[in-house]
């Protein structure tokens, strides 16, 4: 809403009906305004800390061996194969590098591309709520049209009959972030495998942002879709370097769909970006090839870090919910006494320098979220204690 005042004085011919309903990405508008405020952003999910050093040296490398032209549309085929040699180590599943596998920039370009390649206007798609902001837009783009399904705290359990509700015969997919931003859900194979028949009764597709695969805790598994019984032909795979080795500007990320699909997904991402960074792609390949002290490391240093996070917002009165992957908490505010989430936003940004993202901005339905808001806590440990400290003024 806040950009309503620019949007009336564009002139209404150069508006495409497709954005009109857009309206400014909210994580991204409480970064600028935690910089404007010199605050902690734990708003916009980045790490403060340094991405891996044999990542950055291989990144230089490249550039400096000239790795420094197009790659093959889909992706350079050292990283193709990287990518497959990927998904047989980890899940025992096998993917031909030359017809299942896209390299896109990004997770997000793999999941607009996906969609428009697979979605009509008049599709529905459900989505389930609170989301990742960009499902919603993303759906728009397409002229499709979504349906919620609601995840409900403490635990973000869903309604089997609410999902089977949400399923028409105009599902053409549905979208599944799991472990779940926002709120850190892992899906469960029991509930993965009741979507699994939905999909197949409703001939639907399933199409995945597996982008906090790695980020797990408390024993949680994560189980890619499409490895269950009758998914592998009807699921899209989204993934990126991004969150896994901390390089969220890389720009580099992957989609694993059957050859049909591919094929169409292909199409789209050639003409919406050609390629990737190619030097940053052959950096992919070294990322890939990391062992599993890597990710024992990833997981086990988030566990610290999200336990440090709970215990400093409920120290100061936020009721959290314990996340179980991804690197986000969401925390319920009711004890501040405020009437919104957008409110008391504001009031931590100005009182304790901290920048948080209003719970609304993940949901679709009116109400939704104004007692929640989201924080990050992919951060050093030295930002953690001085979010703490800050929070300590709320006491007061
Ligand atoms: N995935 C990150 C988040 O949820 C970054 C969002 C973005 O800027 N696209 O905060």
């Amino acid at each position: 809403m806040s950009h309503s005042s620019t949007l009336s004085a564009t002139r209404a011919r150069f508006r495409s009906q497709r954005i009109e309903r857009f309206t400014e990405s909210v994580i991204r508008e409480m970064t600028r305004r935690a910089i404007q405020e010199n605050a902690v952003n734990l708003a916009q999910g980045f790490p403060d800390f340094s991405a891996p050093e044999p990542l950055k040296r291989a990144a230089a490398e490249a550039i400096v061996a000239d790795q420094n032209q197009y790659s093959i549309t889909w992706g350079a085929q050292p990283f193709r194969n990287a990518i497959a040699a990927k998904y047989r180590r980890d899940y025992g599943l096998d993917f031909d590098p030359e017809r299942e596998i896209t390299v896109c920039c990004g997770a997000t370009e793999g999941m607009i591309a996906s969609l428009l390649a697979v979605l009509n206007p008049g599709d529905e798609v459900v989505l389930f709520e609170p989301f990742y902001e960009n499902y919603g837009p993303d759906t728009q783009l397409c002229g499709a049209s979504a349906r919620y399904v609601t995840l409900h705290a403490p635990d973000w359990t869903f309604d089997p009959e609410e999902l089977r509700r949400a399923f028409t015969p105009r599902t053409k997919a549905i979208i599944l972030n799991t472990p779940n931003n926002p709120t850190g859900k892992v899906f469960s194979r029991e509930e993965l495998g009741l979507i699994a028949e939905l999909c197949q009764e409703f001939d639907a597709l399933a199409i995945t942002d597996e982008i906090y695969e790695h980020i797990l805790f408390d024993g949680a598994t994560h189980v890619p879709i499409l490895s269950l019984p009758g998914m592998r032909d009807r699921a899209i795979l989204v993934n990126s370097l991004s969150k896994t080795y901390s390089v969220t500007g890389w720009r580099v990320g992957w989609v694993l769909a059957p050859p049909d699909l591919t094929d169409s997904i292909r199409k789209v991402h050639d003409f919406l970006t050609v390629g990737a960074a190619t030097p940053l792609q052959h950096a992919g390949v070294r990322a890939l090839e990391f062992g599993a002290e890597y990710y024992r490391q990833v997981t086990e240093s988030y566990a610290e870090r999200r336990n440090h996070i709970v215990t400093s917002l409920e120290a100061v009165g936020f009721q959290c919910f314990l996340p179980r992957g991804a690197y986000y908490v969401m925390a319920d505010i009711s004890s501040f006494g405020f009437p919104d989430d957008h409110s008391f936003v504001t009031h931590l940004l100005g009182k304790a320098k901290v920048a948080a993202v209003p719970g609304s901005s993940f949901y679709a339905r009116a109400g939704g979220g104004r007692q929640q808001i989201r924080f990050c806590f992919c951060k050093k440990y030295e930002t953690l204690e001085v979010v703490r400290h800050h929070l300590n003024c709320l006491l007061k």
